[in-house]
């Protein structure tokens, strides 16, 4: 008799592989079309296994799946896993293969969604299928969410959950997502995985100047576009003081522990240099940072406009968000109007408590030379949202990669893709950390 046993190994890739051939395109619109097809096909491959998902759909097509996994001890705090099922759009004509197509190449699972975040979701698939299929309780309940929305910043998935479903994660004290557990590769001797504690915070931004209107031919001393112009020059080229977080500082104690060498703060191009691809993950956590992203003025070539507008997209670490704003103000000066269009806050947590020791025990059992660190990631993910709810938030989607990988440049860029061994890696340590946790 030979009959192949399915696993959360075994079928792991062929689900993420289902997931990114929906196309779930979030263009901040509303007009993406997949995430109603994607909560289904969450719903049923857990429901097979006898569990309820419920669907939720904020608006037409904007739908989410929640689904409590019951634990040994129903006493005990619940865990969140956490997942968001929309990525970003992929022009298929820049891309080696279809970015929809699931293709499995040189060892990788490629698509729009492989490393964000089709790859988690579909490890936690697999291994809740596994442990469902086996009669493998976890310790505590589980609560899963499959969220819509995350890649516009979740109004319609997880925040629509927080504010209008908050029961669904009652009990519920800390939780796992994007963007961590990943490995980074410092020699034979050690493999960090960078567990994210923090987030920076957000304010996205339109900067308005009014002056004086009038024909281009003749003598106007107050121009709106020249005046603008000039402030978002000054903001562009600035360069924010250097602020260490609690968590930045943890990363680099462990970085230069790992590497043997001192790292000097002030200087940290040296130390940018050592991090590779990572580079540009860990590099803007050193500072706040402000970036011009779009500019709007004028109708006609001889008309001066009363009025320009920029757009910039402001991050701030954590505990310095006054500081941002006021060191903003004072950059732009008193001729710029500045409005808050969207805007976040930072999250931190200490990278303590049983649940790390967790993440710790899982990723050393599979990999003897990993050393979990905490990091701080430069965007934001849903976890704001489920930190409004008392939840404490890790960014742990367990991935080994080989060194030689971008995994940074994978993040919405063109040829997005996951090695397979990764997958099967994440779906052994995540199983082992559930059995921890
Ligand atoms: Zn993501």
């Amino acid at each position: 008799m030979s009959e192949s046993k399915v696993t959360a190994e075994s079928e792991v890739v062929d689900i993420c592989r289902d997931l990114i051939r929906i196309d779930t395109s979030n263009y901040g619109d509303g007009s993406g079309p997949g995430e109603r097809a994607a909560a289904e096909y969450v719903a049923e491959q857990l429901a097979e296994f006898g569990v309820e998902p419920q669907i939720f759909e904020s608006a037409k097509g904007r739908a989410s799946t929640v689904v409590r996994i019951e634990g040994e001890d129903r006493s005990r705090p619940g865990l969140l896993i956490h997942g968001h099922t929309d990525v970003v759009p992929a022009n298929a004509a820049d891309w080696t293969y279809d970015p929809f197509s699931g293709e499995v190449a040189d060892g990788c699972v490629w698509g729009r969604g492989a490393v964000d975040m089709k790859d988690m979701d579909a490890m936690t698939l697999a291994v809740i299928r596994d442990r469902l299929r086996t009669g493998r309780k976890p310790p505590r309940d589980i609560v899963l969410a499959f969220l819509a929305d995350e890649e516009a910043g979740g109004t319609y998935g997880a925040r629509y959950l927080v504010d209008k479903h908050p029961d669904l994660f009652e009990g519920v004290t800390e939780g796992i997502g994007e963007v961590g557990g990943f490995s980074f590769t410092v020699n034979k001797d050690v493999r960090l995985y960078l567990i994210e504690t923090a987030e920076k915070g957000m304010h996205w931004m339109r900067l308005t100047v009014e002056g004086r209107a009038g024909h281009g031919s003749m003598e106007n001393n107050d121009n709106a576009i020249t005046e603008l112009c000039e402030a978002v020059a000054r903001l562009g080229r600035h360069t924010f003081p250097l602020r260490i977080t609690k968590t930045v500082r943890a990363f680099l104690d462990e970085l230069s522990d790992a590497l043997g060498v001192e790292l000097d703060p002030e200087n940290m191009d040296e130390t940018l240099r050592v991090l590779g691809g990572i580079a540009k993950m860990i590099g803007t956590t050193l500072r706040n940072t402000a970036q011009p992203t779009m500019l709007g003025a004028g109708y006609k070539v001889n008309v001066i406009p009363g009025q320009a507008t920029a757009h910039v997209d402001g991050r701030f670490l954590p505990g310095y968000e006054d500081e941002f704003l006021a060191d903003l103000d004072r950059i732009l000066g008193p001729r710029v109007k500045r409005e808050s269009l969207h805007s976040d806050k930072a999250i931190e947590t200490g990278f303590d408590g049983a649940l790390v020791e967790a993440m710790q025990s899982a990723l050393r059992a599979e990999d003897p030379i990993a050393r979990a660190v905490p990091y701080c990631l430069s965007g934001g993910t849903d976890a704001k949202s489920f930190q409004d709810l008392g939840i404490r938030c890790f960014g742990f989607a367990p991935l080994q990669l080989p060194p030689e990988l971008d995994f940074a440049g994978m993040f919405h860029g063109v040829d997005e893709r996951v090695p397979v061994e990764g997958l099967k890696f994440g779906v052994r340590v995540l199983d082992r950390f559930i059995d921890a946790s």
